[in-house]
Protein backbone atom coordinates (compact mmCIF):
# COMPACT_ATOMS: atom_id res chain seq x y z
CA UNK A 1 0.00 0.00 0.00
CA UNK A 2 1.12 3.58 -0.09
CA UNK A 3 -0.69 5.79 2.19
CA UNK A 4 0.43 9.18 2.15
CA UNK A 5 0.41 12.08 4.68
CA UNK A 6 -0.59 15.75 2.57
CA UNK A 7 0.89 17.88 5.25
CA UNK A 8 0.85 21.83 6.00
CA UNK A 9 -1.43 24.78 7.26
CA UNK A 10 -4.87 25.98 6.37
CA UNK A 11 -4.60 27.30 3.15
CA UNK A 12 -1.31 25.33 1.54
CA UNK A 13 -3.27 23.44 -1.00
CA UNK A 14 -3.86 20.02 0.42
CA UNK A 15 -7.32 19.94 -0.78
CA UNK A 16 -6.51 20.89 -4.44
CA UNK A 17 -3.98 18.87 -4.65
CA UNK A 18 -5.47 15.98 -3.11
CA UNK A 19 -7.84 16.13 -5.81
CA UNK A 20 -4.93 15.89 -8.94
CA UNK A 21 -3.28 12.83 -6.69
CA UNK A 22 -6.68 10.75 -6.52
CA UNK A 23 -6.94 11.24 -10.53
CA UNK A 24 -3.59 10.45 -11.30
CA UNK A 25 -2.92 7.44 -8.94
CA UNK A 26 -5.52 4.90 -7.41
CA UNK A 27 -5.71 6.21 -4.16
CA UNK A 28 -8.33 6.83 -1.82
CA UNK A 29 -8.74 10.32 -0.08
CA UNK A 30 -9.57 10.49 3.29
CA UNK A 31 -10.47 14.32 4.39
CA UNK A 32 -10.96 14.92 8.35
CA UNK A 33 -12.29 18.32 7.58
CA UNK A 34 -14.60 17.16 4.56
CA UNK A 35 -16.38 14.48 6.78
CA UNK A 36 -16.86 16.89 9.76
CA UNK A 37 -17.87 19.33 6.82
CA UNK A 38 -20.94 16.60 5.73
CA UNK A 39 -21.60 15.76 9.46
CA UNK A 40 -22.27 19.63 9.95
CA UNK A 41 -24.34 19.90 6.58
CA UNK A 42 -26.47 16.77 7.72
CA UNK A 43 -26.93 18.28 11.38
CA UNK A 44 -25.88 14.77 12.83
CA UNK A 45 -25.06 14.93 16.96
CA UNK A 46 -21.18 14.79 15.85
CA UNK A 47 -21.27 17.36 13.14
CA UNK A 48 -23.74 19.84 15.87
CA UNK A 49 -20.53 19.11 18.56
CA UNK A 50 -18.01 19.77 15.81
CA UNK A 51 -19.92 23.12 14.30
CA UNK A 52 -18.95 25.07 17.75
CA UNK A 53 -15.73 23.84 17.28
CA UNK A 54 -14.91 24.46 13.68
CA UNK A 55 -16.67 27.56 13.68
CA UNK A 56 -14.11 29.06 15.94
CA UNK A 57 -11.20 27.31 14.22
CA UNK A 58 -10.33 24.97 17.52
CA UNK A 59 -9.32 21.12 16.62
CA UNK A 60 -12.13 18.96 17.49
CA UNK A 61 -11.62 16.46 20.28
CA UNK A 62 -8.77 13.56 18.81
CA UNK A 63 -11.18 10.43 19.89
CA UNK A 64 -14.07 11.95 17.36
CA UNK A 65 -11.35 12.08 14.39
CA UNK A 66 -9.25 9.06 15.28
CA UNK A 67 -12.99 7.38 15.62
CA UNK A 68 -13.90 8.35 11.83
CA UNK A 69 -10.62 7.89 10.18
CA UNK A 70 -11.14 4.41 11.87
CA UNK A 71 -14.27 3.84 10.34
CA UNK A 72 -13.59 4.85 6.80
CA UNK A 73 -10.10 2.86 6.53
CA UNK A 74 -12.64 -0.18 7.62
CA UNK A 75 -15.03 0.44 4.93
CA UNK A 76 -12.02 0.46 2.16
CA UNK A 77 -10.42 -3.10 2.49
CA UNK A 78 -9.60 -3.15 -1.04
CA UNK A 79 -7.73 0.75 -1.03
CA UNK A 80 -4.33 0.26 -2.51
CA UNK A 81 -3.32 3.36 -0.81
CA UNK A 82 -5.06 6.18 1.12
CA UNK A 83 -4.41 10.14 1.57
CA UNK A 84 -4.35 11.73 4.42
CA UNK A 85 -5.53 15.53 4.18
CA UNK A 86 -5.90 17.67 7.50
CA UNK A 87 -5.28 14.21 9.32
CA UNK A 88 -3.04 13.63 11.69
CA UNK A 89 -3.37 17.04 13.35
CA UNK A 90 -2.14 16.31 16.71
CA UNK A 91 0.53 13.80 18.53
CA UNK A 92 -2.17 11.58 20.27
CA UNK A 93 -3.93 11.84 16.60
CA UNK A 94 0.20 10.77 14.75
CA UNK A 95 0.33 8.02 17.52
CA UNK A 96 -3.54 6.58 16.98
CA UNK A 97 -2.79 6.41 12.81
CA UNK A 98 0.30 4.59 13.56
CA UNK A 99 -2.05 1.95 15.67
CA UNK A 100 -4.80 1.86 12.81
CA UNK A 101 -2.09 1.31 9.72
CA UNK A 102 -0.30 -1.18 12.51
CA UNK A 103 -3.49 -3.50 12.71
CA UNK A 104 -4.18 -3.46 8.74
CA UNK A 105 -0.29 -4.58 8.49
CA UNK A 106 0.49 -1.40 6.56
CA UNK A 107 1.92 1.90 7.82
CA UNK A 108 2.52 5.45 6.57
CA UNK A 109 5.10 5.83 3.36
CA UNK A 110 5.60 9.75 3.32
CA UNK A 111 4.31 12.26 4.54
CA UNK A 112 4.92 15.44 2.11
CA UNK A 113 4.63 19.03 3.30
CA UNK A 114 3.41 21.86 1.55
CA UNK A 115 5.25 25.19 2.39
CA UNK A 116 3.60 28.34 1.72
CA UNK A 117 4.31 31.98 3.86
CA UNK A 118 2.05 33.51 6.19
CA UNK A 119 0.56 36.35 3.98
CA UNK A 120 0.18 33.96 1.51
CA UNK A 121 -2.15 31.34 3.46
CA UNK A 122 -4.03 34.00 4.89
CA UNK A 123 -4.97 35.98 1.19
CA UNK A 124 -5.60 32.46 -0.28
CA UNK A 125 -8.56 31.92 2.62
CA UNK A 126 -9.80 34.69 2.59
CA UNK A 127 -10.46 34.12 -1.18
CA UNK A 128 -11.73 30.79 -0.87
CA UNK A 129 -14.01 32.08 2.04
CA UNK A 130 -15.48 34.89 -0.38
CA UNK A 131 -16.32 31.95 -3.33
CA UNK A 132 -17.24 28.92 -0.99
CA UNK A 133 -18.86 30.48 1.86
CA UNK A 134 -17.15 29.08 4.29
CA UNK A 135 -17.61 30.41 7.07
CA UNK A 136 -14.12 29.60 8.96
CA UNK A 137 -12.13 31.49 5.57
CA UNK A 138 -14.05 34.62 6.10
CA UNK A 139 -12.97 35.88 9.77
CA UNK A 140 -9.23 37.33 9.70
CA UNK A 141 -8.91 36.36 13.95
CA UNK A 142 -10.80 32.81 12.64
CA UNK A 143 -7.62 32.52 10.44
CA UNK A 144 -5.04 33.28 12.61
CA UNK A 145 -6.60 31.25 15.18
CA UNK A 146 -6.45 28.14 12.83
CA UNK A 147 -2.64 29.01 11.56
CA UNK A 148 -1.86 29.59 15.49
CA UNK A 149 -3.73 25.71 16.06
CA UNK A 150 -1.23 24.05 13.04
CA UNK A 151 1.79 25.66 14.70
CA UNK A 152 1.71 24.71 18.08
CA UNK A 153 -0.48 21.20 17.92
CA UNK A 154 0.37 20.38 14.19
CA UNK A 155 3.43 21.13 13.11
CA UNK A 156 5.89 19.25 15.89
CA UNK A 157 4.49 15.94 14.39
CA UNK A 158 6.32 16.84 11.25
CA UNK A 159 9.46 15.68 13.49
CA UNK A 160 8.09 11.68 14.12
CA UNK A 161 7.75 11.41 10.69
CA UNK A 162 11.74 13.24 9.70
CA UNK A 163 12.62 10.76 12.40
CA UNK A 164 12.13 7.83 9.91
CA UNK A 165 12.98 9.42 6.87
CA UNK A 166 9.79 10.01 5.62
CA UNK A 167 9.42 13.73 5.98
CA UNK A 168 9.26 15.88 2.50
CA UNK A 169 8.95 19.18 1.66
CA UNK A 170 7.43 20.48 -1.31
CA UNK A 171 7.34 24.52 -2.07
CA UNK A 172 3.60 25.60 -1.89
CA UNK A 173 3.51 28.43 -4.60
CA UNK A 174 3.08 28.33 -8.38
CA UNK A 175 0.91 27.32 -10.63
CA UNK A 176 -0.96 24.03 -9.20
CA UNK A 177 -0.10 22.28 -12.19
CA UNK A 178 3.97 23.23 -10.98
CA UNK A 179 3.20 22.50 -7.56
CA UNK A 180 1.74 18.69 -8.25
CA UNK A 181 4.87 18.28 -10.69
CA UNK A 182 6.82 19.00 -7.75
CA UNK A 183 4.76 16.31 -5.70
CA UNK A 184 4.86 13.44 -7.83
CA UNK A 185 8.67 14.16 -8.39
CA UNK A 186 8.53 12.69 -4.75
CA UNK A 187 5.73 10.08 -5.45
CA UNK A 188 7.12 8.48 -8.27
CA UNK A 189 10.49 6.86 -7.31
CA UNK A 190 8.46 5.23 -4.63
CA UNK A 191 5.17 4.32 -5.33
P1 LIG B 1 -9.85 21.66 7.26
O1 LIG B 1 -10.89 21.52 6.20
O2 LIG B 1 -8.85 20.56 7.25
O3 LIG B 1 -9.20 23.03 7.26
O4 LIG B 1 -10.60 21.54 8.66
C1 LIG B 1 -11.63 22.44 9.04
C2 LIG B 1 -11.85 22.35 10.55
O5 LIG B 1 -12.27 21.02 10.90
C3 LIG B 1 -10.62 22.61 11.41
O6 LIG B 1 -10.41 23.99 11.65
C4 LIG B 1 -10.97 21.84 12.68
O7 LIG B 1 -11.94 22.56 13.45
C5 LIG B 1 -11.69 20.62 12.12
N1 LIG B 1 -10.74 19.51 11.84
C6 LIG B 1 -10.44 18.97 10.62
N2 LIG B 1 -9.56 17.97 10.72
C7 LIG B 1 -9.27 17.86 12.04
C8 LIG B 1 -8.39 17.02 12.79
N3 LIG B 1 -7.63 16.07 12.20
N4 LIG B 1 -8.36 17.20 14.15
C9 LIG B 1 -9.12 18.12 14.76
N5 LIG B 1 -9.94 18.96 14.12
C10 LIG B 1 -10.03 18.84 12.76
Amino acid sequence: MFNLILFGPPGAGKGTQSELLISNYSLVHLSTGDILRSEVAAKSELGIRAKELMDRGDLVPDEVVIGMIKSKLEANPDASGFIFDGFPRTAAQAEALDGLLTDLQTSITMMIALEVSEEELINRLLNRGKESGRSDDQDKSIILNRIEEYRLKTEPIKDHYAAQNKFHPVEGIGSIDDIFDRISAVIDPVI
